[in-house]
């Protein structure tokens, strides 16, 4: 490694090493990796965006089920019956978590992309999308082509707003809907679909005024909550968003589960996302060869098959942990940490750290940088090998996002792995991000 790559890296291990300075005991998880200073060597696992590992207290809770382990709302097994109550009663602690009002639904789902793939597969006949082209592609990408209006990147929050009001004033019919039944149009159903903090930059979203706006104009609005959750209180009421989706890797539970909240009529009014028993209350053959479906109602219905009740289970625990050490120490502690790694890769030569909204915008623990000049997927490499210090490069499932921050062309996927390590006056291809949590 040259002398010169070697001192950048070294610097920026420092910064990012800010996030991990000792013991984290907030959520009761000690991570004593020690301090990443004068090149001392650290194991760190900066990419708590991509997944934060699991509290201690998830794994305890899950291995204290093991003896309640049963199929649940099927048999009428004590342990059946045992397991089902605490399905369901994850179902309530997640409402809880959430701020949920009483006719909200908690239908539990593999993840977040699973969920906005199911409110996309429940989307009444004719229904309008609207999304900022800088969201993670499970939000942007889960809607059909001729309902779905991308908007582009805004530079401050008032102007998303701005620009999403003038979005859903001028709306037309969706090309779709005119070939129905003349349902869309301005008056039709429209959804907004936006996420709380940003998983490239971290930056918080004016889900608040998004949902103001939206609801102005007559649509709804579907809160990606992946990032937003493990670092913010999320309140589906404060907010007034229609549904939340997150998901249970991100917020300090396994993987494998995710949730959709919200808003019960349309998920009634829609197909089963998943055919199949648990979704159906009754089936029986017609005269004609066919079969009668009577599909359930509630969360059921969007549930069919074995549910994953371990993650469910799991997924309310980490809940109940984070409100348990509650977000006000949670947020001021992120905060602190933000500050301090910004400060650290800031006195890097060469460090640009990406930013949609300007330096000041509020931000979880979620920092993407670039070194000018540097392939920042030998940057990462390095940061790993020399320091221990895991971090994540390419375009983070949020391409135009980056491109739009790197400020160039489109570039064909695969492009960011191109080989050159010292890259001069060249455009960065892609960027670093570190990440972490309270956890
Ligand atoms: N939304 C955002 C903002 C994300 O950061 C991610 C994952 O990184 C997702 C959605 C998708 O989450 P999952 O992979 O758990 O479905």
């Amino acid at each position: 490694m040259s002398a010169t790559l070697h001192t950048a890296v070294a610097d920026a291990s420092a910064a990012c090493g800010a996030a991990c300075d000792g013991p984290l005991p907030v959520l009761g998880r000690d991570v004593t990796v020690p301090l990443v200073t004068g090149g001392e060597t650290v194991y760190a696992a900066l990419d708590y965006a991509a997944s934060a590992p699991a509290l201690q207290r998830v794994w305890d809770d899950v291995a204290a089920y093991a003896p309640y382990y049963g199929s649940v709302h099927r048999g009428a097994g004590y342990l059946s019956q045992l397991s089902t109550d605490l399905f369901e009663q994850s179902r309530a602690a997640v409402a809880a978590f959430l701020d949920c009002r009483p006719a909200d639904q908690v239908v539990f789902t593999r993840s977040t992309t699973d969920s906005l793939n199911l409110l996309a597969a429940a989307l009444p006949a004719g229904c309008r999308v609207f999304v900022f082209e800088t969201e993670h592609h499970a939000s942007l990408l889960p809607w059909g082509d001729e309902q779905v209006t991308y908007l582009d990147a805004p530079r401050t929050p008032a102007e998303a707003v701005a620009t999403l009001e003038r979005a859903l004033a001028d709306r037309g019919p969706s090309p779709s809907s005119r070939l129905r039944s003349g349902a869309g149009g301005p008056n039709g159903p429209a959804l907004v679909c936006v996420t709380g903090a940003s998983n490239v930059t971290g930056e918080l979203w004016p889900v608040k005024e998004l949902a103001a706006a939206a609801h102005a104009h007559g649509a709804r609005i579907v809160l990606d909550a992946a990032q937003l959750a493990p670092h913010h209180p999320v309140s589906v009421r404060g907010l007034d968003v229609d549904w939340v989706a997150f998901s249970g890797h991100k917020l300090y539970a396994p993987f494998g589960s995710g949730v959709l909240a919200g808003r019960a009529d349309w998920l009634q009014q829609a197909r089963p996302y998943l055919a199949g028993g648990g979704a159906s209350r009754s089936v029986a053959r017609r005269e004609d060869g066919g079969v009668d479906v009577a599909w359930h109602t509630g969360a059921a219905r969007h549930e069919a098959g074995s549910p994953n009740v371990i993650g469910a289970y799991a997924i309310a625990s980490a809940c109940r942990a984070l409100a348990e050490a509650g977000f006000d120490t949670l947020v001021a502690r992120e905060r602190r940490l933000v500050a301090r790694i910004r400060e650290g890769l800031a006195a890097v030569p060469g460090v640009r750290v990406l930013s949609l909204f300007g330096d000041d915008a509020p931000r979880v623990g979620v920092i993407s940088f670039v070194v000018e000049g540097w392939n920042s997927s030998h940057f990462a490499a390095a940061l790993s090998a020399e320091y221990g210090i895991g971090v994540r490069d390419g375009l983070f499932c949020a391409h135009p996002l980056v491109r739009t921050l790197l400020g160039g062309a489109p570039q064909e996927p695969g492009a960011c792995d191109a080989p050159a390590a010292r890259r001069p006056g060249e455009r960065p291809l892609n960027a670093i991000r570190v990440s972490f949590g309270a956890g």
